[in-house]
């Protein structure tokens, strides 16, 4: 049988016993129909796999017992940070998910000149639904740490506070690659546009900033896939 894999947002240790209510239990109980002695590896974002064992079943909650933990070792050596300007909820789950999946340790959503306003406004109502959206990934690709979720910030503010050692801002009219880049140190920012790009006004505060243009090649991505693809070469070449 398939291991349930689960983020559950307690401290976890191993060994110990530990039970869970509320809507882990209610998954694992109505959804998953787990039975007792049935194996489950648990995260809590740690870093840490915990495999447990299912002691005890009540209506509501059931008792687990963690016998053991492993660090899956499967993080980036790099952080990389995804900062990407607000688009259209559904395209910015995909980036959520996929970006989890390929490794982005940080989403950063901003608010640029040409971010739909109405964009801009889904982000407080979705933070929720991102975060799970998040976890749902980690689930499925065994990571073991969660990325994080920042609070929506303008351009400027997002420009003044990034404190990577690699600034990438992704702009299609510019030629260089990133093995033309030195390799950094510690953790790189991947700065994405809407659909209707950045400014020039803003091209100029990045680099004033310290960010530096890269090319994802002579066609056009779309808003979603051009962090995506940036995120799969920096993983590749970097990482
Ligand atoms: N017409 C827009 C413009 O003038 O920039 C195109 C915007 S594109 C749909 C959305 C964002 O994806 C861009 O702002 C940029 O950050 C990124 N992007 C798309 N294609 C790219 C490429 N070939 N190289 C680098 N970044 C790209």
């Amino acid at each position: 049988m398939r291991m349930h894999r689960l983020y559950v947002a307690e401290p976890l240790s191993s060994p110990s016993e530990l039970t869970l209510d509320g809507d882990t239990a209610h998954y694992l109980i109505k959804v998953l129909r787990v039975s007792v002695g049935q194996s489950l590896q648990l995260f809590n974002g740690d870093g840490v796999n915990y495999f447990a064992q299912v002691l005890e079943l009540q209506k509501k909650s059931l008792l687990v017992n963690i016998t053991d933990c492993e660090c899956p070792n499967n993080e980036p050596s790099l952080a990389v940070s995804v900062a990407f300007s607000l688009f259209k909820a559904e395209r910015v789950e995909w980036l959520l998910q996929k970006g989890t999946e390929l490794g982005a340790t940080e989403f950063v959503p901003i608010i640029s000149q040409y971010t739909d306003g109405k964009n801009a406004q889904q982000l407080e109502k979705k933070q929720a639904r991102w975060q799970q959206i998040i976890i749902s990934a980690c689930e499925q690709s065994g990571r073991a740490v969660v990325p994080v979720l920042q609070q929506s910030e303008s351009f400027r503010d997002f420009l003044q506070t990034d404190s990577s050692d690699a600034k990438l801002l992704l702009h299609p009219y510019q030629s260089k690659k990133l093995s033309e880049f030195p390799l950094p140190l510690q953790r790189v920012t991947l700065l994405a546009g809407p659909e209707g790009g950045f400014s020039e006004a803003e091209v100029d505060e990045a680099k004033a900033s310290g960010f530096r243009c890269l090319s994802l090649g002579p066609r056009i991505l779309r808003a979603e896939t051009a962090p995506l693809s940036a995120l799969s070469i920096v993983m590749d070449q970097w990482s």
